[in-house]
């Protein structure tokens, strides 16, 4: 009987855009080698060379992590569902079988008091037996750190300055964009090249001035991480790349702070609340980051508007818990919200003993390079890997535009994906998306005196490995467009719209 095997979005263009397939084995292994045998281009993406699981990927049979069963040996039955959860561009326990009250500020002799203001305001917080006077004090109290004020630090901020936490710090270091605006409900149409910060400021302070709002204008780094962390109970995770996330994790495990975590990406998003007390940390869930380039962020892959807002609302949710002490944390648990299907599933953590951070023999003790640990090419170093293709490979918008002007034969392949073709074109392009191409050579013009191919995508990434894909097939005249479809709207067809 074959078992199913859910796919997340990230893998799926490698299974033919299935987002579950049946494999046959007796064991997760046989069954994830049937997998790969019916889709090898996903073996690279779950397995090492030598042909072990690799660390970014964790798989789940039912809600149970395999590390914890018998990894590949582990047996499978008739009805299990064995769920591949990669790192994504993210037991029950209560407080009380913690033994503390709060994950967050110790209840302080001196609490503050509530004004007959903040009676008014949060009274329908004060008539729930779970948070009531003694509740809204905490809150009032505390003090908690949003990394980010983008998609998940926008409800995340708006939410905790609406019920009374009394300091709220934010770290960013990003202007509004005309495209944050469908999803960074913090900011609106009139702030656009504004600081986030600014922005975030003045609307959090329209919506309670009671709250006292920090800014930090800065990139988080290794550097400044532990000092500004120092300040806060909680530190709420609003990033959208894996150097900060890691970086985030590691500074709270460092100084205790529970961490309440989000990650989205299109339709689908992750929460779990990490370095709480005794349970995971993002190490123990994901020991590695997945290589550069094999989870596409945001800015590629695209999300949802709406998803940051279910996520960073349950971000917002735990971290109230965490002050108030009440209620279940997110600890031990990965929440999995697939917004296409309307699904929430949860699956078990554990803390890992072996976690170089928050295990029994921790390695990392202080904070390291997490561009480096990411294998992130640093900014100045950029350039240089952009310009990987030898000049003879290249040409540039001007060149095209003076070719198609004289009416030179040039096959224009645009590489990028159909939703982008809608966006924008060049007129008389063929279109072949980057992962169909190597499926459909024979549409491309070969032989004597077959025109030159001029391969172009948004920016010329994309293209740049379509053009190598091609001369490795044997073609010879075959170029990329420098700056892609961007350039040729900045310096050729300005009446397009860019994306
Ligand atoms: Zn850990």
């Amino acid at each position: 009987m074959p078992t199913k095997i859910l796919i997340p979005t990230p893998l799926r263009p490698y299974t033919g855009k299935k987002d579950a397939v049946e494999a046959h084995g007796q064991t997760i292994g046989e069954a994830l080698r049937d997998l790969t045998s019916q889709f090898a281009d996903l073996r690279p993406h779950l397995f090492t060379e030598d042909g072990r699981l690799r660390s970014f990927v964790n798989v789940y049979v039912n809600d149970e992590d395999i590390r914890y069963l018998q990894r590949e040996a582990t047996a499978l039955k008739p009805g299990d569902t064995v769920s591949i959860v990669p790192s994504v561009a993210g037991g029950v326990v209560t407080f009380e079988d913690r033994g503390t009250r709060s994950a967050g500020p110790e209840p302080r002799d001196l609490e503050p008091t509530l004004t007959n203001d903040e009676v008014k305001r949060y009274s329908r917080h004060l008539i729930m037996p779970e948070v009531g006077v003694d509740g809204q004090r905490k809150l009032k109290a505390a003090r908690v750190l949003c990394i980010g004020a983008g998609g998940l630090g926008s409800p995340v901020a708006l939410y905790l300055a609406a019920a009374g936490v009394g300091r709220l710090g934010i770290v960013d270091f990003d202007t509004v964009d005309f495209s944050n605006l469908q999803r960074q409900i913090l900011h609106g149409t009139p702030d656009v090249g504004r600081s986030k910060l600014a922005s975030a400021k003045d609307r959090l302070a329209a919506i309670n001035p009671e709250v006292r709002i920090d800014t930090y204008e800065t990139p988080l780094t290794s550097k400044n991480a532990l000092a500004l962390f120092r300040d806060y109970d909680v530190i709420v995770d609003g990033t959208d790349n894996f150097p900060t996330r890691y970086l985030v994790n590691d500074a709270c495990v460092l100084l205790g702070k529970p961490n309440a975590y989000g990650s989205i990406f299109r339709f689908e998003g992750q929460a779990s609340v990490f370095a709480f007390p005794g349970g995971p940390c993002y190490r123990c869930l994901y020991p590695e980051p997945p290589p550069p380039g094999l989870v596409p962020s945001c800015a590629e892959g695209g999300v949802l508007g709406v998803l940051p807002g279910v996520i960073g609302t349950i971000q917002a949710t735990e971290t109230i818990k965490l002050i108030l002490g009440a209620g279940q944390p997110l600890v031990g648990r990965l929440l999995l919200y697939d917004a296409f299907r309307m699904r929430f599933r949860e699956l078990k953590l554990r803390r890992d003993p072996d976690c170089p951070v928050c295990g029994d023999h921790p390695t990392i003790r202080e904070l390291i390079d997490y561009d480096q640990f990411c294998g992130v090419t640093p900014a100045a170093a950029q350039p240089k890997a952009k310009t990987e293709l030898p000049p003879e490979l290249e040409t540039t918008v001007e060149d095209l535009k003076a070719r198609l002007d004289r009416r030179d034969a040039v096959f224009i392949l645009d590489v990028r994906e159909p939703q982008e073709y809608q966006i924008c074109r060049i007129a008389g392009s063929t279109l072949i998306p980057l992962g169909d191409l190597p499926n459909r050579l024979a549409e491309l013009p070969s032989g004597e005196g077959a025109p030159e191919i001029v391969v172009h995508c948004k920016s010329g990434a994309r293209s740049a490995k379509a053009v190598r894909q091609l001369v490795d097939r044997g073609f010879t005249r075959v170029r990329n467009l420098k700056g892609g479809i961007l350039a040729w709207i900045d310096r050729v067809d300005p009446s397009q719209a860019k994306y």
